[in-house]
């Protein structure tokens, strides 16, 4: 509890607050950690990107996939801990979130596009890989229901993919760009929810703390970088934000 009213302190006391938010937020939301044990991603071997490029089986299976865990990811709904980050956002002291994740449940809970940093794509809608044109995945499925077609750009011919980083894909050298500068310009970056194994993700916080940031982790698991940390608060992230932002 005391450590609880400290962060609220902290998050009183700074300017220019950055979140970092990982799997362990949307996982209050029934968001499934595909990484953790037992998670999709040890019970199938991902499909990396040169493969889906390269073949259209693995495309195939790439989407059966997708619209396996589809309906899950569509009736998630934004939890305490996202409209707490959403509030500090709205009386501007926030003016970025970070996210490793991909399900869009940061801008669901009412934060505007450009203060979310999506480190790992979006996952709620799909894209030409050659032009980028956004397609949403109701489209996909049309075309996906029948024996399995795989969609193509309707403008250029392309493959089209969900609008994620796949394993072997590089990072959008865009969204690393503004999290760079997000991060330098931070007094005080909170990660949430992350194990901070995933590089180069996991580097930000570090570069905060070289930066002169206060760092603070909420995550429900210890990680490599509590001992960085001014404040470390293993608890779940709605109760403890809500809590420390003062909203519920
Ligand atoms: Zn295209």
């Amino acid at each position: 509890m005391a450590k609880v009213d400290e962060l609220g302190r902290m998050i009183a006391d700074a300017e220019n607050i950055v979140a970092f938010t990982g799997a362990g937020i949307s996982t209050e939301s029934g968001i499934p950690d595909f990484r953790s044990p037992g998670g999709i991603w040890t019970k199938y071997r991902p499909i990396e990107f040169g493969e889906f490029l390269a073949s259209a089986e693995a495309r195939r299976e790439s989407w059966r996939r997708k619209f396996a865990t589809h309906e899950t990811m569509q009736q998630a709904t934004p939890n305490a801990g996202h409209r707490a980050l959403a509030r500090l956002v709205a009386q501007g002291k926030m003016p970025a979130i970070v996210t490793q994740n991909i399900d869009g449940l940061h801008q669901a809970s009412g934060v505007p596009d450009d203060k979310v940093i999506e480190l790992h794509g979006n996952t709620t809608y799909a894209a030409c890989l050659d032009c980028c044109r956004r397609y949403e995945l109701d489209w996909v499925r049309e075309i996906f229901a029948v024996d399995e077609r795989l969609p193509l750009c309707t403008a250029c011919g392309g493959i089209v993919k969900t609008a994620t980083i796949s394993f072997g894909q590089s990072m959008p050298e865009a969204e690393m760009q503004r999290a760079q500068e997000a991060t330098l310009a931070a007094d005080l970056f909170i990660v949430l929810g992350s194990s901070l194994v995933v590089y180069p993700a996991a580097g930000f916080p570090i570069l905060a703390k070289r930066n002169g940031s206060r760092l603070v982790i909420v995550n429900r698991e210890p990680t490599d970088q509590d001992e960085l940390a001014d404040l470390v608060i293993n608890a779940e992230i709605g109760s403890t934000m809500s809590r420390a932002v003062g909203v519920n």
